[in-house]
């Protein structure tokens, strides 16, 4: 493996996509440290969140806003910065910019320009996350903030409900406890969760239970439903559906495409002389995987 332990040296034109803490400020690294020290412009979400974090650290540079409500505005002016020889550092509030955060936009005009984008990575909630759970991370499907309305919410878990990886779900406080409760309902009790809140902060807690236990032990200690969470459940199991061969699953794959569920489900059963219960297990994992 190849390390690089030479301080970046800045390049014109370049737009450095930059990690930050998700709490302890000191989780943050020495090139991001060297690049928002030297960069002409930070285009940060909220200036005086990312001006904390400058003044920790005496770094005092030029910013500027860009926040889901002005992305392209403020990517205009950025690239504006990257034609005139500038170089640029986007930030966010907290972790890595473009997970559940704005980037995707600036990222893309930038790119359409030709300009250079580099990632500078550092935390990120899911990852801190996973990294502590114990949870088999081999697979996982990070979904972020589930919708906040709840007959949404309840259709988008509908989707998640049989796939066989773990699913990672960012929430936030005023909703944590409708959230588990629909997590528990949709998703089965019996399923693990990895409760982790206000990671690398003072009151970091990693709890790991049943679903359907969950929303009494928050409910047990009112400050349990305080400050930030990420939540993880592990996956459907797999068992039944991995007795399904891959002739009778393109069976099924091909039919789904021509027909209703519940008609290519019964077709299937025919053609293939398989178990039908199986057969709609297989069917609603397709269906899923094809959905998301
Ligand atoms: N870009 C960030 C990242 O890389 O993780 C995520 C930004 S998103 C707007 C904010 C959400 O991330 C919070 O509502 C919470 O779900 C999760 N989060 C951020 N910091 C956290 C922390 N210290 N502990 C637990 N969850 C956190």
């Amino acid at each position: 493996m190849e390390h690089r332990t030479v301080m970046t040296s800045l390049s014109e034109s370049i737009l450095y996509v930059v990690a930050t803490p998700i709490g302890n400020l000191r989780d943050i690294s020495l090139r991001a440290l060297d690049v928002l020290a030297t960069v002409d412009m930070i285009a940060a979400e909220d200036t005086r969140t990312t001006g904390y974090l400058l003044t920790h650290y005496s770094i005092t540079r030029k910013m500027m806003v860009l926040h889901q409500h002005n992305e392209r505005v403020a990517a205009a002016k950025i690239l504006a910065l990257l034609a005139a020889g500038k170089s640029v550092a986007l930030v966010t509030d907290a972790g890595t910019p473009g997970i559940s955060d704005p980037g995707a936009i600036l990222i893309n005009m930038v790119k359409e320009q030709n300009y250079k984008v580099v990632p500078v990575p550092g935390p990120s909630a899911v990852l801190c996350a996973l990294s502590a759970a114990g949870i088999d991370a081999s697979h996982f499907l990070f979904y972020g903030f589930l919708s906040a309305k709840a007959g949404m919410r309840r259709r988008e878990l509908e989707k998640l409900k049989l796939l066989p990886y773990t699913l990672v779900f960012y929430e936030a406080p005023h909703r944590i406890l409708e959230c588990v409760s629909n997590l528990a309902e949709v998703l089965g009790s019996h399923r693990q969760l990895t409760i982790a809140r206000e990671l690398t902060k003072l009151f970091e807690t990693i709890y790991t239970c049943a679903l359907g236990d969950a929303l009494k032990w928050l409910q047990t200690d009112p400050n349990q439903q305080k400050g930030e969470f990420v939540l993880l459940v592990s996956g459907a199991e797999i068992q039944h559906v991995t007795e399904i061969d891959e002739q009778t699953k393109d069976v099924l794959e091909l039919l789904l495409e021509e027909l209703s569920l519940k008609q290519a489900v019964k077709l299937a059963t025919k053609i293939t002389g398989k178990n039908k219960k199986l057969l709609y297990g297989m069917a609603l994992l397709l269906k899923a995987e094809k959905e998301l």
